[in-house]
């Protein structure tokens, strides 16, 4: 049996809807197959009032172990350090979080804005908002970079925006059941189970990519989303084409392309009009190289490609 508590700072639910959607294992299973006890969660969790402040109080002291502390949202840091934009259970959030993470075995952040602060730590970033342990690209964070929980562990970083509901369980079933040693960390504190390839791992639009024959449009059935629609899928560390959406699809076997989401720097640019879904380009070539690509290799490769295209290339792939 292990205790689970699931907390929400400056969020949009959007990882607890994923969450809820779970499949592989299912949020039921947790508790059903694998002894995981939700102590409380802000969808699921039924204490209220000075019940909840009651139960809370009792993790931070110990009175109740607490196994697993996850936390969806960045930290709310404003105003001038307070966190009092973000109050919870009599006091600001960011309290709280800082106490649980002390008395946790281990402390999984879910979504890029617990991980990295995602949208809501952008530029102006006026809730002066952090990710647990990341601060965008920089280690540290609302935690401190030397942060381990209980059990030894760094912050279990799993992105996404939303993250990927069995990404979600999977993480939490391993950490439950013990099997944390299966699970290696990234640079990132990524789980490398899931984060080591990339989202074109797996994408049906990989021979368009080699061929360089583009989709020009959303939902286009043919062409590689990445050299005009912005697809981040060759520098992007996720397995969203090895483990589908809903079991049978992704952005890009849909047509959209991928932004990235997994990665520190999401959003990435400016967000300005015209620079999202849009491929950034200096002198005709992407400003963003696939993963381990340079300038003058892309150049040729590409051209090569485009020349040696085979007419099948040019082809509908989704015959239905
Ligand atoms: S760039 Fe995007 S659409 Fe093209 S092959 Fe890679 S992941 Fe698929
Ligand atoms: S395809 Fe890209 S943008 Fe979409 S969820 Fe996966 S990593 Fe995020």
């Amino acid at each position: 049996m292990a205790n689970l508590l699931w907390l929400q700072g400056g969020a949009c639910s959007g990882n607890t809807m994923s969450f809820l959607n779970a499949e592989e294992p299912s949020a039921c299973d947790l508790v059903n197959d694998f002894g995981i006890n939700v102590l409380w969660h802000p969808s699921l969790g039924v204490e209220l009032g000075e019940n909840l402040r009651k139960l809370l109080r009792d993790l931070v002291s110990g009175a109740i172990p607490l196994d697993i502390f996850v936390f969806e949202g960045t930290v709310v840091n404003a105003p001038g350090g307070t966190g009092e934009w973000n109050r919870f259970a009599g006091r600001p959030m960011k309290d709280w979080v800082a106490d649980l993470c002390k008395a946790a075995g281990f402390v999984v952040a879910v979504g890029d804005c617990a991980t990295w602060g995602g949208i809501p730590a952008t530029a102006p970033n006026p809730s002066d908002s952090q990710g647990l342990q990341f601060l965008k690209r920089e280690h540290g964070g609302f935690l401190g970079k030397d942060f381990t929980s209980k059990a030894g562990l760094p912050v279990i970083n799993v992105p996404g925006c939303p993250a990927h509901p069995d990404w979600i369980t999977q993480i939490v079933v391993a950490v439950a059941t013990g099997r944390t040693a299966d699970i290696t960390l990234d640079e990132f504190q990524r789980p490398k189970t899931f984060f080591q390839s990339f989202t074109q791992t797996g994408c049906t639009r990989n021979m368009h990519f080699a061929y360089k024959v583009s989709a020009t449009e959303f939902g286009q059935r043919k062409g590689c989303l990445f050299y005009d629609l912005g697809c981040r899928g060759p520098m992007t560390h996720s397995p969203c084409n090895r483990i589908l959406w809903n079991r049978q699809s992704s952005k890009t076997r849909a047509g959209m392309p991928c932004l990235g989401c997994t990665e520190p720097e999401f959003p990435f640019f400016d967000l300005a009009p015209g620079t999202v879904f849009k491929t950034q380009t200096v002198m005709g070539i992407p400003k963003d190289m696939p993963n381990g690509v340079d300038k003058k290799g892309y150049i040729a490769l590409t051209a090569a490609a485009k020349n040696a295209a085979p007419r099948w290339a040019e082809e509908d792939i989704f015959v239905v």
